[in-house]
């Protein structure tokens, strides 16, 4: 039996998938301002990939300045408050804090962020200066954390801003594809309100663009910027694929993110990958009331790609690791019964399986974490894109695509990162645009 109980309505959802870094009151906020020490060259600060002042804005909470909090936190940051709560704090800031060299809890940075800016959406506080309007027009390509940072940004310079977004909600990611227990969709949606009443730029849902959308956007803007993430759940190629119940990973974790407790999720499940989408989709199903999750991967523990603390947290509420084995089937007549395995182990730098190993385990739902395609369809209609081998956008310093009038960030570009790294490059290429558009 699970540790979790199938959650059969809303309230009993929210039980299950409690906010992991919750909202901090007032009192909590003040003394844990006051544990830091406000430090010189602040390390935390340098971990931050958005750059944000963080001894500046702790130290703005500690003397009551809430209002000038939030206000150096978004100056580095569009999503300053999804980010409190979705970034690996672990591994960034709060990983960084010099208070682990000597063995005591670093600050909690991200949740002390969370709480600032939270404040500053609830009050609708004006904290942002547009420039004034100098004629010129930018497109944006998806609603995501790259795009709406680098609309915000521009917005700030004068541009008018038009982003197309082909699903009904913006935030990309943080509201389709982190995990329930990071962050509630109300959150996500709160600021993406209170940003766009801010810098008033305007988004278009439900409007993919594809072939000719793309030809008159082109004609109609100064400048376009393609911040489209990536696509579906990458096939395996195994046999069985196709059965019911064999779902990936992405699909499933948007399903619940807008379906919560109405979402299927088998008895007992099988995850395949290592990596944080792994881990969340593994965290998902436990918490969703399946009796068991294991979570399989080709290689060893060490080699996966998540980060330790996620594998913590999904053990932490009864998911078991499989190392070392290669799916080479998911079993089944017309719905999955089981996967079969063949054992790996190391030879070098390879991974070859061994002989005679093959091994197989019931289950009644397979989700495959193993990546997701890049879009290459809608980027091979922009003329002179260039994609590396991976098949991620090659763009230049200012984020420009070759010598076109497009620029691009966030996951087409990086490949898949965390939502500050598509924030910092949104950000980042309003810069390009307005240097490429000014010369
Ligand atoms: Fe405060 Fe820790 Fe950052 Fe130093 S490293 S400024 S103590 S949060």
């Amino acid at each position: 039996m699970g540790e979790f109980n199938k959650p059969t309505s809303e309230s009993e959802f929210s039980k299950n998938f409690s906010q992991i870094k919750p909202l901090m009151n007032e009192t909590e906020a003040y003394y844990e301002s006051s544990r830091c020490l406000f430090c010189y060259d602040a390390p935390c600060q340098t971990a931050c990939p958005t750059a944000i002042d963080i001894p500046l804005f702790i130290r703005q909470i500690s003397s009551g300045n809430v209002t000038g909090s939030a206000e150096t936190i978004y100056a580095s940051n569009y999503f300053g408050n999804a980010c409190g709560k979705v970034c690996p704090t672990e591994v960034l800031c709060e990983g960084a804090c010099v208070y682990n060299e000597q063995n005591v809890k670093p600050i909690e940075i991200g949740r002390l962020q969370n709480f600032a800016t939270r404040q500053a959406i609830d009050e609708n506080k004006n904290l942002f200066k547009l420039g004034d309007p100098n004629g010129k027009k930018v497109a944006i390509i998806g609603a995501g954390p790259s795009g709406i940072s680098c609309a915000c940004e521009l917005r700030t310079l004068g541009y008018a801003v038009d982003i197309f977004e082909a699903k009904d909600k913006p935030s990309g990611l943080t509201v389709h594809g982190v995990a329930p227990y990071k962050i509630e969709n109300e959150e996500v949606l709160d600021e993406m309100e209170y940003l766009q009443n801010q810098f008033g730029y305007q988004v278009k849902y439900n409007s993919p663009v594809g072939g000719d959308d793309l030809r008159k956007i082109e004609s109609d803007y100064d400048a376009v910027f393609v911040g489209i993430g990536l696509g579906n759940t990458s096939m395996l190629g195994l046999p069985g694929e196709d059965l019911q119940n064999c779902v990936g990973a992405t699909e499933l974790i948007e399903e619940l993110r807008q379906n919560h407790h109405k979402t299927e999720i088998g008895k007992n499940v099988i995850v395949l990958g290592g990596g944080n989408t792994a881990m969340d989709a593994a965290s998902e199903s436990a918490r969703m009331g399946a009796e068991s999750v294991i979570l399989s991967y080709r290689r060893g523990t060490e080699e996966m790609g998540a980060y330790e603390f996620e594998y913590d947290l999904a053990k932490g509420v009864g998911v078991r690791g499989l190392f070392n084995a290669q799916p080479i089937e998911i079993l089944g007549n017309g719905k999955v019964e089981g996967v079969k395995f063949v054992k790996t182990e190391a030879s070098g730098n390879q991974l070859k399986e061994v002989a005679r190993s093959e091994f197989e385990i019931a289950c009644d739902m397979v989700i495959k974490a193993t990546g997701q395609i890049k879009q290459k369809e809608f980027l091979g209609q922009i003329e002179g894109v260039q994609m590396d081998g991976k098949g991620r956008i090659v763009i230049d310093e200012s984020g420009r695509i070759g010598v076109t009038k497009y620029f691009a960030g966030g996951d087409a570009v990086n490949g898949g990162a965390e939502v500050v790294n598509a924030a910092a490059e949104g950000k980042g290429a309003a810069s390009g645009i307005d240097k490429f558009l000014s010369e």
